[in-house]
C-alpha cells in the first residue's frame, strides 16, 4: 500500500457523523455563522446547514471537511473528537482556577477635576475623610494576598489617587514586603495632574506603571474633564511625556471614554493617540454610573450613535493599518483573542462567568469591598448589591463566598442565561451582571432590550463578515487576537 492515497481514501463513504454540539446565528445573505462549545467559529451557507444538521453533508465537500476539523462533527466511533473539543473547553475555563488577579484599592475619592460623566462620584478634594486610612491599606493587603493567583496586580485608583500618594508608597513597600511567592506588579491610574519627579523616582524604583485618561485633543479633553485653570489637557499630555521620559515609552497607557463632545470626532480623537505614538485606542462607551447618571450624561446619545462611532473608528483604523501605521483598537482585539485562541483576555465586561470577584475586586477607600469598580459606583447610587463585607470586620472567606458575589456570578453564567444559551456568540460574550442590576435590576436584564447585549451581539457579527469579506482584514484582525503581537 502506497504511502499517499488518493482524495477518495480519505473521504467518510459511509456518510455517517455526529454533530457536536453547535450553535448558529443568520448574518447577511445568505449566510450563517456556526459557533461550537470552544469558540471556534466558520460561515457557512443556510444549505449547507441544513444538510449539516439533517445528516446529509456530502462527506467530499469543504463545509464538512472545515466543519470536522473544528469539531462540529464528528464521524469517528473513537471518542478523540469529543476529547479534544473538552480539552479546549477546559483550557479556556482554566482561567477560573487562578481567581482574583486584579485587586483596585481606591485610596482616595478626592479630585480636582470635576468631570460630568465621572464614574465614582468624585469628592472635592479638600475632603480628607475620603481617604483610605492605613489600617484599611494594610488589611487590604492581606486580603489581596490571600488570593490563589500566584500573579497579583494592585491598582490604584480614586477620585485622583495622587493626592495620597503617601499611601499609595506604604501600600507598595508593604505588600512587597509580605509578598511571599507572588509576583507582584503596580499601575496607578492618575489623570497626571500632579504627577512629579518624586513620584516617578518612586515609580521607577518599584516598576510602577501609569494608566492615564486621554479623550482626545484638546477641546474634547477639556471639556469631558473640567479642572481650575481649565488645563486639563495640558496637564495630561505633559505627564505622558514626563511619565516616558524616566520610565519608558510602554509605562503609561491611556483610556478615552466617549461622551457627546466624541460624537462625529473619532478619527481626530485616534490621531491624538497617534500624535502621542500609542499603539491602540479603546473605544468604550460610557456606563450608566456615578456622575455619568446623575448628571444625565449617560442619557446625551444611544447606543445606535456609539455604534456609528465605534465602527467609523474601526474602519479607520483598518485604513491606517493598510496604509502601513500599525495600530489596534482593543475592545475589539479582545473579541478576536476570544474568537481565535483559547486565552483568556480577562476583561471583566466580557467575561461569562462574569468577572467580578473573579477577574478584578475593589477595596474601598472606607473598608468596604466590591465586586467591581462598577460595582462600587452602583452602590454611590444606593444599590449595595454587589458590596461584599468589610476589610476591618470580614475574613477573605467571608468576603469571597459572599451570596452577593456568588449568586450574580451563579445566575448571570450565559451558558444558562434565556437567549445566550441559544446564542452563537456566546463564547465570546460577557455575563456582566452589575451593568444589567444597574438597569434592569435583576443580574441578567431581558437581552432582547439590553443595550449590553444588542451593542456586542452587532459588533460580533460585523467582525466575522468584516473578516469574511475581505482577507487582508482576517490577517489583520488574527494578529490582534495575540494581545502581545
Ligand atoms: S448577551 Fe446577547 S450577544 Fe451576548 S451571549 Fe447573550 S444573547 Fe448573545
Amino acid at each position: 500500500m502506497s504511502k499517499f492515497q488518493p482524495i477518495e481514501f480519505y473521504k467518510n463513504k459511509k456518510k455517517e457523523y455526529s454533530l457536536l454540539p453547535f450553535r448558529f446565528e443568520p448574518l447577511s445573505g445568505n449566510n450563517y455563522a456556526v459557533t461550537n462549545l470552544a469558540g471556534e467559529h466558520l460561515i457557512i451557507p443556510r444549505d449547507a446547514l441544513e444538510n449539516l444538521v439533517r445528516h446529509k453533508l456530502d462527506s467530499g465537500s469543504a463545509h464538512y471537511v472545515n466543519l470536522r476539523a473544528k469539531h462540529f462533527l464528528t464521524d469517528d466511533k473513537t471518542q478523540i473528537a469529543k476529547e479534544l473539543l473538552s480539552i479546549k473547553l477546559r483550557t479556556k475555563y482554566s482561567v477560573l482556577s487562578e481567581f482574583t488577579g486584579l485587586h483596585i484599592f481606591v485610596v482616595s475619592l478626592r479630585c480636582e477635576h470635576s468631570c460630568p460623566y465621572c464614574q465614582v462620584s468624585r469628592q472635592s478634594d479638600d475632603k480628607v475623610k475620603f481617604d483610605m486610612s492605613t489600617e484599611v491599606a494594610d488589611r487590604s493587603i492581606d486580603l489581596a494576598l490571600r488570593s490563589p493567583s500566584k500573579n497579583i496586580k494592585i491598582e490604584f485608583q480614586g477620585g485622583e489617587p495622587l493626592l495620597n500618594f503617601p499611601l499609595i508608597k506604604h501600600i507598595v513597600v508593604a505588600a512587597k514586603s509580605r509578598a511571599g511567592d507572588k509576583n507582584l506588579s503596580f499601575v496607578i491610574a492618575t489623570n497626571l495632574a500632579l504627577i512629579n519627579e518624586e513620584i516617578l523616582s518612586f515609580c521607577k524604583e518599584h516598576e510602577i506603571i501609569i494608566s492615564t485618561s486621554l479623550d482626545g485633543p484638546k477641546e474634547i479633553h477639556n471639556a469631558n474633564r473640567p479642572r481650575p485653570g481649565g488645563n486639563s489637557y495640558e496637564k495630561a499630555v505633559a505627564g505622558i511625556q514626563l511619565v516616558r521620559e524616566h520610565l519608558g515609552i510602554d509605562a503609561v497607557s491611556a483610556l478615552m471614554t466617549t461622551t457627546k463632545n466624541s460624537l462625529g470626532h473619532v478619527k481626530e480623537i485616534i490621531d491624538e493617540y497617534l500624535r502621542y505614538s500609542f499603539t491602540g485606542i479603546f473605544l468604550r462607551p460610557l456606563s450608566p454610573y456615578g456622575f455619568a447618571l446623575k448628571t444625565k450624561t449617560y442619557a446625551a446619545y444611544d447606543a445606535e450613535r456609539w455604534h456609528d462611532f465605534y465602527l467609523e473608528g474601526l474602519e479607520y483604523i483598518i485604513d491606517l493599518n493598510r496604509r502601513g501605521v500599525k495600530f489596534r483598537e482593543y475592545y475589539t482585539s479582545t473579541i478576536l483573542t476570544k474568537m481565535f485562541t483559547s486565552q483568556e483576555p480577562g476583561y471583566v465586561d466580557l467575561m461569562s462567568p462574569s468577572g467580578i470577584g473573579i477577574g478584578a475586586v475593589v477595596y474601598n477607600y472606607d473598608g468596604l469591598v466590591y465586586a467591581s469598580d462598577e460595582s462600587r459606583m452602583l452602590a454611590e447610587m444606593g444599590d449595595t448589591s454587589f458590596e461584599l463585607g468589610n476589610v476591618l470586620t470580614n475574613s477573605y472567606e467571608d468576603i469571597f463566598l459572599n451570596p452577593k458575589l456568588l449568586d450574580p456570578i451563579e445566575e448571570s453564567f450565559a451558558y444558562s442565561v434565556p437567549m445566550c444559551n441559544d446564542c452563537a456568540f456566546e463564547s465570546y460574550c460577557g455575563a456582566d451582571p452589575v451593568f444589567h442590576h444597574g438597569v434592569y435590576k435583576d443580574f441578567i436584564g431581558r437581552k432582547p432590550e439590553s443595550e449590553f447585549c444588542n451593542r456586542n451581539m452587532k459588533i460580533f457579527k460585523y467582525v466575522i463578515e468584516r473578516m469574511e469579506a475581505d482577507p487582508y482584514v482576517k490577517r489583520l484582525f488574527m494578529s490582534w487576537a495575540q494581545p502581545n503581537a
